[in-house]
């Protein structure tokens, strides 16, 4: 282990090797059974501690209906849902006294939200992330080029010794200019850089520019991050990386951690942070360790595309897997009928179509949605001949299929999957 871990334990106050190792353990050793208990166990533990020394979380659950008398023995389904607007709107639900830091969501696609977390929880970050990097073969602290959504000039002095005590070396995720990529090329020969991490949109553009110039690095692999998972990265990282590409979903307010492994097949989740519900495709969420916010049966606000895969993986890890993640809740368009849908329930097939690199949702005027597809295979009139049907069934609106035009970003580098444009 080296001295990186040991400073920023001290620093932190909290043993992160330790955190670090337990995780290591735990991806391989519990059955389902064993899973299910302890996730339960945890999962009861945290909503009574709440329940008994909440007030604000007392008095939602009372504004839900629920009799506070009853409320320990509450089956675990019937304890009401809790949205980030109920955590706005409430009042006293800090419980101060185990606040360690605060953290702020992006607030490109949402309002920002200001959240308290707890020691435990607070520092279970990083040592998450390492597991990532573990089967890259590259040890916490290693050198890191991360693409952020912020500039470098306007880095506090003290997220610049973060930064410099971490080994991160950081650009912006929006500025992806060829003078900026050329210089991450230098960054990355010059400090023997063994992880990339990033958006998958930036990281696309990079991997994009690697084959335009036909540039090949030496880096032991690449972490995405996003709501859209882009399957040319897996072809260009192989290419032009000689290494493979891990998708990581991680969700802070609410505990989630979940991460690909070399076969690919969902996103393992860590167990020992939260535990994990599918409704309708939601992602609900219980953060195990937060003592300081409840955030508890949270609607995420993320989707994935079905129930969690409980079986073993062919990686030899038990933890349970996502099967991906498919957007934001905010990913919604009303159809001619009425009906509320999900983009995904029509762009599903897309995902598994490796001849289709990227594509998105555009509604333009509220009256026809727009699929941009990315392909240097099909032509239009391919997408039109395999997915035109497909999409009519679900759809009633005008749905037109464009191929090749720009993806629209947002001001913070992030590509989402569904944009609406007025
Ligand atoms: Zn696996």
């Amino acid at each position: 282990m080296n001295w990186r871990v040991w400073v920023m334990s001290i620093l932190r106050k909290g043993n992160l090797r330790k955190m670090y190792k337990d995780n290591l353990a735990f991806q391989y050793a519990h059955s389902q059974q064993e899973i299910d208990n302890y996730v339960d166990e945890r999962a009861r533990a945290i909503y009574l501690y709440h329940l008994r020394n909440n007030p604000g979380y007392q008095q939602f659950l009372v504004s839900k209906g629920v009799k506070l008398d009853e409320a320990e023995n509450l089956a675990w389904d019937r304890i009401p849902l809790m949205t980030k607007q109920d955590l706005r709107d409430a009042d006293d639900i800090v419980i101060k006294s185990n606040v360690y830091n605060y953290t702020k969501t992006g607030g490109s696609t949402n309002e920002p939200f200001e959240y308290p977390a707890s020691k435990d929880s607070a520092l279970s970050m990083w040592p998450s992330h390492w597991i990532v990097h573990e089967q890259c073969g590259v040890k916490p602290y290693s050198p890191i080029l991360m693409l952020m959504a912020y500039n470098n000039a306007t880095k506090s002095l003290a997220k610049k010794i973060y930064h410099w005590l971490s080994n991160f070396y950081t650009y912006d995720s929006f500025l992806m200019t060829d003078s900026q990529m050329a210089q991450m090329c230098q960054t990355i020969r010059r400090k023997k850089i063994q992880l990339i991490y990033g958006y998958s949109s930036s990281i696309n553009q990079f991997l994009r520019y690697l084959r335009d110039t036909d540039t090949h690095i030496n880096i032991k692999g690449i972490v995405t991050t996003s709501d859209n998972r882009i399957k040319e990265n897996y072809l260009l990282a192989r290419e032009y990386c000689a290494c493979d590409v891990f998708d990581q979903y991680g969700a802070h307010d609410g505990d989630i951690f979940a991460f690909e492994c070399k076969c690919h097949d969902g996103l393992h989740i860590l167990h020992n942070k939260c535990k994990i519900e599918i409704i309708d495709n939601a992602i609900i969420t219980t953060a195990l360790q937060n003592t300081a916010m409840p955030f508890i049966r949270y609607v995420s606000g993320d989707m994935t595309h079905g129930d969690l895969i409980k079986t073993k993986c062919a990686c030899g890890r038990t933890l349970y897997r996502l099967q991906g993640v498919a957007g934001r809740n905010t990913y919604i368009f009303k159809d001619l009928d009425g009906r509320e849908l999900s983009v995904i329930y029509f762009t599903y097939p897309f995902d598994s179509d490796m001849d289709i690199l990227q594509y998105q949702v555009v509604e333009r005027n509220d009256e026809k949605l727009v699929v941009n597809f990315i392909s240097n295979k099909y032509t239009l009139d391919d997408i039109e001949k395999k997915y035109r049907h497909q999409v009519a069934e679900v759809v009633k609106r005008p749905v037109e299929f464009v191929l090749n035009e720009e993806i629209i970003r947002l001001k913070n580098g992030k590509v989402p999957l569904f944009v609406k444009q007025k």
